[in-house]
């Protein structure tokens, strides 16, 4: 049934190869030089971050009007979807990073770059407190102080614990490079340790067995990673101790990938069922010690289990950094969970700071006023009533303007309004009430509000941003006009409009599932080649495009590597 669309993704497949790296990819940039712009007449611009949002702002600034300085604790960029690639070796860490340096090498804009993280945020007196994060490297004196005249904040997030006792101490979280590395060594170390001699069945068994906690789409690709590694390259290795591997997934919710179209959900659930993978919902980790997990069974009345765990990956969602939580206060925003901007990316409460990515949340006041206005619009004669034909029409536009929506329509928080939207022609003329349809839809008003954390939502932030930062200098000087530069009220740009593209889950044995807009859903091996297409094609250089090809090719080949190094 998943396959009905297959000479489509056949078509996208092609269309995405052909485009090759289109979707990152940026021209060059034409116009006068830096040189030939005096440095006094140069704005600064102060971008904090190289994560997906920081950099494609970056990529796409093309005014040589700005004098830039970029302070990042990490002089690259990483492409965060194939981390979990990493952890098991199908591709190497070195493959999936690029040095920022050579990222902003090619560009006619003046940057700089500082390794170092920013610590503190002035916004009155326009300031940036930043700590190098090379001992020794300035005399002793490793804090410093940059002046901004637009500051630009693309600093992501920090892992989500939920402060659970034990986790920071037990858990490897799969956040950064460094981490896939790490979760890589102890997978190999578990299967020595567990190969050596003198150690009983029973702690072997606590060694192999693999506890994810997290069922959304990082945790669900993690897993299906480790059991493709395990069965198809360890077990050759390690015949002795293969029955005893154990993979358990833990997720306190009732299903897995939750924001994934229900069909995506179940086939997940079905074949790591198959796969042997132990899928836990309902079960919520209360505390995580050297050996054990305790989990409270929330379809159990609550009852508490434990059960020993030889390696624990913590994989639950996104909190924010201290030094934003410290700014929020400072700004009147201490109670949010990220950044609140305007929907032209400003912050909230200060001038000419801008916040993008994970670490930042638009403040879409306007989303049921616009959808009571989209509907009053639709019930011409003055009703109060809509048939489900006009009905589906006024969620097409709604979807259209608000992409969020659609992803939850496709989730199970909505299920009735899409059970509305499947309704077939028989049904076209039945009339539904306006008032209980927009009291349906306000139930997730408030999840509305908030864009997914993805790359794909902040790498197209960071390239509004940078055109709304090339134009700025004309629109100044002709406020009213063109215009195509006039946006709502007395701002000058369009609003940024989220645009989604589509999501994939990995699901392993060569299998990915793929949700794409319109409510197409592919599950099998074709969508994994559209994986492969799709991800090679967003590399953000051809340097690191050849590298993933090569070591996706390697792995065919040879299988994993499984040394410790
Ligand atoms: P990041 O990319 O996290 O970048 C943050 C930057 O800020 C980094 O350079 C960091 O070093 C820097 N920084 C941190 N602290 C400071 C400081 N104090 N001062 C200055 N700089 C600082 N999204 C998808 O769309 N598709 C996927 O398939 C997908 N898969 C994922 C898989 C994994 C394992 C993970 C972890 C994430 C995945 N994501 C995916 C989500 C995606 O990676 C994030 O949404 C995206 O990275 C957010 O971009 P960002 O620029 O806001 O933050």
């Amino acid at each position: 049934a998943f396959h009905d669309h297959q000479s489509h993704l056949k078509l996208v497949l092609l269309c995405t190869i052909v485009s090759g790296g289109g979707l990152l990819a940026y021209n060059a940039v034409g116009g006068a030089t830096s040189e030939e712009v005096a440095v006094t007449e140069k704005k600064k611009v102060v971008v904090l971050g190289t994560g997906w949002a920081a950099t494609s702002f970056m990529k796409n600034l093309k005014n040589p009007k700005y004098e830039v300085q970029v302070i990042s604790p990490r002089n690259y960029f990483a492409f965060t979807p194939l981390l979990p690639s990493v952890t098991c070796g199908t591709v190497e860490a070195r493959s999936i990073v690029e040095p920022v340096r050579n990222i902003f090498r090619k560009k006619n804009v003046d940057i700089q770059f500082s390794e170092a993280e920013c610590v503190k945020i002035d916004a009155e007196n326009k300031k940036v407190y930043c700590r190098s994060i090379l001992k020794n490297n300035l005399n002793g004196k490793e804090e410093f102080a940059v002046d901004y005249d637009y500051l630009i904040i693309g600093v992501g997030a920090n892992v989500n614990t939920f402060n659970t006792p034990g986790v920071v101490e037990n858990c490897h979280f799969l956040k950064e490079v460094e981490d896939a590395q790490k979760i890589r060594r102890t997978v190999i170390d578990c299967f020595e340790r567990a190969s050596l001699p003198d150690v009983s069945e029973e702690e072997r068994k606590r060694i192999l067995h693999f506890a994810i906690v997290g069922g959304g789409p990082t945790g669900v690709e993690f897993a299906a990673s480790l059991h493709d590694f395990v069965n198809g390259d360890l077990v050759r290795l390690y015949p002795g101790i293969k029955d005893l591997v154990k993979i358990t997934l833990l997720e306190a919710g009732d299903h897995l990938l939750s924001m994934f179209d229900k069909r995506i959900s179940a086939f997940a659930e079905d074949k790591f069922q198959r796969d042997g993978i132990d899928v836990k919902t309902g079960s919520m980790v209360v505390k995580v010690s050297e050996k054990e997990i305790s989990i409270k069974e929330l379809k159990n009345g609550d009852e508490t289990t434990t059960i020993p765990y030889g390696m624990a990956v913590w994989s639950t969602g996104i909190g924010t950094r201290p030094f934003i939580k410290d700014f929020m206060a400072q700004i009147g925003q201490a109670s949010r969970r990220a950044l609140l901007t305007d929907e032209w990316l400003r912050v909230e409460g200060c001038n000419n700071v801008y916040a993008l990515g994970d670490c930042a949340t638009i403040n879409q006041r306007k989303v049921m006023e616009d959808i009571a206005a989209i509907f009053k619009k639709a019930d011409k004669n003055n009703s109060g009533t809509l048939t489900v034909k006009e009905f589906q029409e006024v969620m097409g536009d709604i979807c259209e303007r608000y992409p969020q929506v659609e992803l939850y329509l496709k989730s199970k928080q909505m299920s009735n309004i899409a059970d509305l939207l499947k309704e077939d022609k028989v049904e076209a003329k039945k009339q539904l009430n306006i008032e209980e349809l927009k009291k349906a839809l306000s139930n997730v008003d408030s999840q509305m509000k908030f864009l997914p954390a993805t790359a794909q939502v902040a790498s197209q932030q960071g390239t509004y941003l940078a055109k709304c930062f090339n134009r700025m200098e004309e629109s100044e000087k002709n406020p009213e006009g063109p215009l195509r530069f006039r946006g709502e009220g007395r701002h000058r740009f369009k609003p940024f409009r989220y645009k989604h593209l589509g999501q994939f889950a990995p699901l392993g044995g060569e299998q990915t599932a793929a949700q794409l807009p319109g409510d197409w859903v592919s599950i099998g091996h074709s969508s994994q080649w559209l994986w492969y297409s799709v991800y090679a094609s967003k590399q953000v250089s051809w340097r690191t495009r050849a590298l993933v090809v090569t070591d996706w090719t390697r792995r065919f080949i040879f299988g994993r590597d499984s040394s410790r190094i």
